[in-house]
Order: structure tokens, then sequence, then C-alpha cells
């Protein structure tokens, strides 16, 4: 038996993050047993259609690798085909025409809500004598056609929720075909599973409830239903469901944060599953691997956002210099600052040695231009008060005290290699002048950076290189002599 599973997105506009998870385990499930991928499009709901969605959602997947081997298949080109299996349920007395009218369907709610009992469609419908419909037919009453629930108690087994029991007596029956002649969710999902030969159905457990309908959909035309995965529900720290109002739920928002596809695949690959062990590096091919529906958890998987953070600086850590360089270029690209000539002024080994001390400490992509800004500009736009600071004793003759023993203690150093050698001349400076060490340290650092945030002068100063040192130091001696 081929293994066959199928990502089956309502095209809503953004891919959820849920969304994500559950492709990337149909995905891995599919790919370890060598089986086949489907991307179906659930878009037979055409007032919740947004334009443009399943061009993103394609990209989404595409961007995280999570290629397909057939698809997308539309389920909006498929009608024909619901149409005739729904037929086929009416003639075998498994499925029933309805002509109730919305307005008939409330006051049969409001009178069950009355008295008490659960909200369910009456039947009304299926005790019309066959005269009555063909007569309604014929005078083209619209109708929708309902599955006709066996009020029996099921059970299936859930390969993640284990036995599952449910009453058969407390479930409405369906609509399938809706009075536009359009199939609803559920009729096209069982069609369409069955027709695609899909053998494990994962998706999030919110489809649970629904299964049992699938079920009797599947017994009612006599085919073999799929094995079912219910994913558990992503939930935010403080255990409530995640939701569009605590943050960002859609992967693309992630991506636009600054987050690598890698850190990403890899955080979503753990909100419900975990390999048993300690790992918790793990590649597109590690979990292809590695993954196990069987290790997959019944409670709900806790959306730590200090975990993405952590992979995310791992995985831009394991980054080469140029691989680096790519995914940062664009983004400078996008700066009104940045020009393609910035980077020209300084020499290969001096953008390595710059690029690996940033690589060290940016959380997302977005660190990497400002993080880079103090070294590209050609000259900073200076912010006197950035530079004071009562706390640590800074005013502006300070300022200018500082700078100018250090402007002649670098002239005089040619080493700038060593950050120990540069330590050392401005220590002597620090010493010379009996000032404290921020009251030195902190204009220096501000005078090469302009940023509240930055490594440390030493660094600076062997990253910068003498020239830019020399040429930041003097430009803010400049400024304060104005
Ligand atoms: N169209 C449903 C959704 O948007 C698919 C549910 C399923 O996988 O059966 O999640």
């Amino acid at each position: 038996m081929t293994v066959v599973t199928r990502f089956a997105p309502s095209p809503t506009g953004y891919l959820h993050v849920g969304g994500l998870r559950t492709a990337l385990y149909a995905y891995l499930f599919a790919r370890q047993n060598k089986g086949k991928f489907i991307l179906r499009i659930e878009d037979t709901d055409q007032k919740r259609y947004v334009e443009g969605a399943v061009e993103s959602l394609q990209n989404a997947l595409k961007f995280f690798d999570l290629n397909w081997d057939e698809g997308p298949i539309f389920q909006s080109h498929r009608t024909a085909i619901y149409q005739k299996y729904a037929q086929q349920l009416l003639e075998s007395g498994k499925a029933y025409r309805c002509f109730c009218t919305s307005e008939e369907l409330d006051a049969m709610r409001e009178q069950q809500a009355k008295l008490k009992i659960a909200p369910k469609y009456d039947r009304r419908c299926l005790e019309l004598a066959p005269e009555k419909t063909a007569e309604k037919l014929a005078a083209g009453i619209p109708f929708v056609i309902r599955q006709l629930i066996p009020y029996k108690d099921i059970d299936f087994l859930d390969t993640i929720r284990g036995d599952m029991h449910f009453h058969g007596k407390d479930i409405d029956d369906q609509v399938l075909i809706k009075s536009d002649g359009l199939p609803t969710y559920h009729l096209a999902n069982v069609v369409d599973d069955h027709e695609m030969e899909v053998t494990h159905v994962i998706r999030g457990e919110e489809w649970l409830p629904s299964t049992p309908k699938h079920l009797w959909l599947y017994e009612a035309f006599g085919w073999t239903p799929p094995i079912f995965a219910h994913l558990p529900l992503l939930l935010n720290p403080d255990r409530s469901k995640l939701s569009k109002r605590q943050g960002d739920v859609a992967a693309e928002d992630f991506v636009a944060k600054g987050y690598l596809k890698e850190a990403m695949i890899n955080f979503i690959a753990f909100l419900g599953w975990n390999p048993g062990t300690e790992e918790e590096i793990f590649s597109l091919e590690d979990l292809v691997k590695r993954f196990s529906l069987d290790r997959v958890q019944k409670a709900g998987a806790v959306f730590n956002l200090e975990k993405l953070d952590w992979l995310n600086a791992h995985y831009l850590r394991a980054k080469t210099t140029k691989e680096l360089t790519d995914l940062i270029l664009p983004l400078l690209q996008k700066e009104s600052w940045y020009s393609d000539a910035l980077p020209q002024k300084f020499s290969e080994a001096q953008k390595e040695k710059i690029l690996s001390s940033v690589q060290l400490r940016m959380k997302t992509l977005l660190d990497g231009p400002t993080m880079l800004r103090p070294f590209l500009l050609d000259t900073l736009d200076y912010k006197r008060e950035l530079f004071f600071s009562e706390k640590m004793k800074v005013d502006e003759a300070t300022v200018k005290l500082a700078l100018e023993n250090a402007i002649p203690a670098l002239e005089a150093l040619d080493n700038y290699d060593e950050e120990e050698t540069i330590k050392a001349a401005l220590v002597a400076v620090i010493e010379k002048l009996g000032l404290k060490n921020g009251q030195v340290l902190w204009p220096l650092r501000v005078a090469l950076t302009n940023e509240e945030y930055s490594p440390g002068v030493f660094e600076l100063c062997r990253l910068m290189g003498k020239e830019l040192t020399l040429k930041r130091l003097k430009a803010t001696l400049e400024f304060f002599a104005v």
C-alpha cells in the first residue's frame, strides 16, 4: 500500500502556523514512507474566498521546502463529481432532499431551544411523500441535500488520540449539497480523500467532531475509511488557544520578522512531536527520517517563542558568511540609508570579520541591517544626548577630553588585529586622565556607532580598523567643536 497524505487548506488568506504544522507532518509522513503528498485546495465555500490566498499558500509551502507531488487540486473545479456522488446517496436512501427555508429552520431551532433539546434538523422533509417532493422539484423550489445520519454510536481508532467514541443521536443531518449546488466541506472532503486514495488523514484537532460524519459517509458509500490522526491544539504559554489576538499566527509573519525557514521548521516540528531523546536540532531531512506519528502527543502544544528565538540564533550561527550575506543583502537594500557602494570600501577579510561578529549577536535576520549600519554608513548623524550619561558621569567636557586623548593614542597604534593591544592603549589613556572606564569608553563607543547598543569599543576598533576608527573619532570631535 502506498502511503498518500494530503494538505487540504481552505484558502482564507494566509498560512496559519497550525496549518504549517499540519502540512509539515503530512509531508514528513509521506516522505518517510516513500508515499505521495497532495495539495488540495478546499475552496467550495465561495463566501470565504480571498483573492491571492492560493498563491500565497503555495509560495509559503515552497518557501519551507514542503513540495507536493500532486496538485494543487481545486475542489471548485470538481463540482460535477460531488453532484454525482450525492445523487448516488439519494438513490440509496442515505441522503434526502430538504426544502426547508431558513425561516423554517430558525423557527425549528427556536422551538428546540425553548424545549431545551439539542438543535438538530427534525427530518420533516425526510417524511415528505414522493409526490410532494416531485411537486416541489417541478416548481423549482430550492433544496439542499442532507446526509441521513444513522442515530447509533460510533467508535474509531485515532492514531494520536486512541479509541474514540461518539454518540450518533447527537449528530445533525449534515448538509452535503447546498442550495446553490455546491458541496459542503464534509462531502467534498470525503469524496476527495476516497478518490485520491488518501491513506492517512492528518489534520487539526478541530476536525475531530466531524470525523463521525465522515465515517458515516464512507459507510454510506461502502468505502474503506482512511486512518485518522488528529493533531493537538496549539496553545499560548498561558494555555489559552493560540489566536491572532495574541500575536502573529501567520507563517509569513515570522518570515517577515527575520526567522529562518530551518528554525521555523525545527520549531514547528516540535509543536506536538519530540524524538524521545534530548536532541533538539532537526533539519527537514532529519525529520523525514525521525518523525513518527506514534510520538505525536494528545495534549495541547505550547507555542513558546523563546524556543524559536533560540533555534533561530542557532541556525543563524550555522550559516557561512556567504549564506548570511545572501540573506541579509535583500534586507539591507530596503533600507533608505543603504547603497551597494557602501560595503565596497571594506576588504573581503574585513567584511568577514564584521559579519562574524554580527552573526554571533543576531537573533533574527532583521538585526542584520541594524547591526551593520554603524560599519557601513559613511557618516553618522550624531545626537548629542546619546553621548552624555548622568549615571556614568559623562558630560560634554568628558567627551572632548576622552576623544582628544584617545585619538593620538589610537593613531600611534598600527596593529588593530588584537583587542588586547587596543585595550592596553585605551586603558593607558583612562589611567593618565584619572577617569572611570565608562567616562572614556562610553563616548568612544557612541562616536564609533551612534547607537545605543553595540559591541564594546575594543571589538569595534578591531572590526573597523584604524582608518574608520579614527575617521569616526575625529568626526565626533568636530561635531562637538561647533
Ligand atoms: N479544509 C479543511 C481546513 O481548512 C481541511 C480539514 C481536513 O484536513 O480534513 O483545515
